[in-house]
């Protein structure tokens, strides 16, 4: 098929995307060409255009549902043109013991699609070439746009998962960001017993209430958010979670934490920062810090969507076209009220 596409590429650092026409890729062996429905646009995409981490040329967007149009080699019994299908955006060999046993964070080959490599272009596009063997359908019940945010849920899902909430344990989120909303919301769905957020966006404020917390913290009056907390609640965080990722909010957990406290770190700072060890070791803290997810994390958050025990689609804000993209992307440098900003290409 030599059909051509409207696509959003990347220029140089810090320079504005822009709208592009680009030739339909074609799927290879054990790969799915689809019609991309829906694309978040991540914090992690402003990051990689601001710090020139990628080449000009590339098509961000790693966030994506779309409708199989055609399948590639050795995917016919599995797949057929119309399936709506999300996935774990990485391009794996397929073959090796790693991909064989479905841990394809661990496959020597593996290149995150969307992310910056011009092998595996991402879905700032009209179509997308992903792996079959990472891709998952889509249940009825959740929409083209929900399953785009499945994979900020399935980052939330993990953090969650390895910081090891017990039931009735107090957590403190830092930030209503996608990620600290997917972190509050699974905290909430394990059981956790007062979840907090502490946010300065009064519109991310009421979306962390929609999403699972009990309670806000006014990060931009309050100076101490663990007063705050114990105002609130009378006790602790057991867990705080630090989905920001600016400098000195770490140092801030540090000082916020009870003795003995964790603080698990998932938002990614990427300047220098300080902490004051001394302080951490005082209080006997574990800090630790998170990327990624898994890919069956990524089915669960699907199939849980798929039963409404949990709704990322409400941390969606706003809805652009590709025209619209570019200038969407620059407003997220200065961000207002967005929180997920989706593309319908
Ligand atoms: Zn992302
Ligand atoms: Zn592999």
């Amino acid at each position: 098929m030599s059909k051509t596409m409207k696509q959003v590429i990347m220029q140089g650092p810090g320079e504005a995307l822009v709208v592009a026409e680009g030739q339909v890729p074609a799927p290879g062996k054990g790969q799915l060409l689809l019609r991309v429905r829906a694309c978040g646009i991540c914090g992690s995409d402003l990051h990689w255009v601001q710090l020139g981490l990628a080449r000009p040329g590339t098509v961000l967007g790693h966030e994506f549902s779309g409708e199989v149009v055609e399948v590639g080699e050795g995917g016919e019994a599995d797949w057929k043109p119309g399936d709506r299908v999300t996935g774990y955006p990485v391009m794996t060999c397929g073959e090796c013991p790693a991909c064989m046993a479905g841990d394809v964070k661990a496959c020597p080959k593996a290149k995150g699609l969307g992310l910056g490599s011009r092998k595996a272009q991402g879905a700032y596009a009209e179509y997308v070439v992903v792996n079959a063997n990472v891709s998952v359908k889509i249940p009825d019940t959740v929409s083209w746009e929900e399953a785009a945010c499945i994979e900020p849920f399935s980052v939330g899902l993990y953090a969650v998962k390895q910081a090891g909430i017990r039931p009735g344990q107090n957590v403190l989120v830092v930030g209503a960001g996608p990620i600290g909303l997917a972190a509050a919301s699974w905290s909430r769905f394990s059981g956790a017993g007062s979840v907090l957020v502490s946010e300065r966006s009064a519109h991310r404020m009421k979306l962390a209430l929609q999403m699972g917390a009990d309670a806000v913290i006014d990060a931009a009056t309050e100076q101490d958010a663990g007063e705050a907390f114990f105002r609130e609640t009378g006790t602790r965080p057991d867990l705080i979670i630090e989905a920001v990722g600016a400098p000195g909010l770490i140092q801030h957990c540090i000082e916020m934490a009870p003795k003995g406290g964790r603080i698990l770190v998932v938002g990614a700072c990427m300047e220098k920062d300080v902490i004051l060890p001394g302080m951490a070791i005082s209080k006997d803290l574990e800090l630790r810090f998170v990327v990624g997810y898994e890919l069956r994390d990524f089915k669960f958050a699907l199939e849980m969507t798929g039963q409404g025990r949990i709704k990322p689609g409400t941390m969606i804000t706003h809805r652009v076209f590709l025209d619209g993209l570019p200038a969407a992307f620059e407003a997220l440098k200065t961000p207002a009220d967005q929180c997920k900003v989706m593309i319908l290409p």
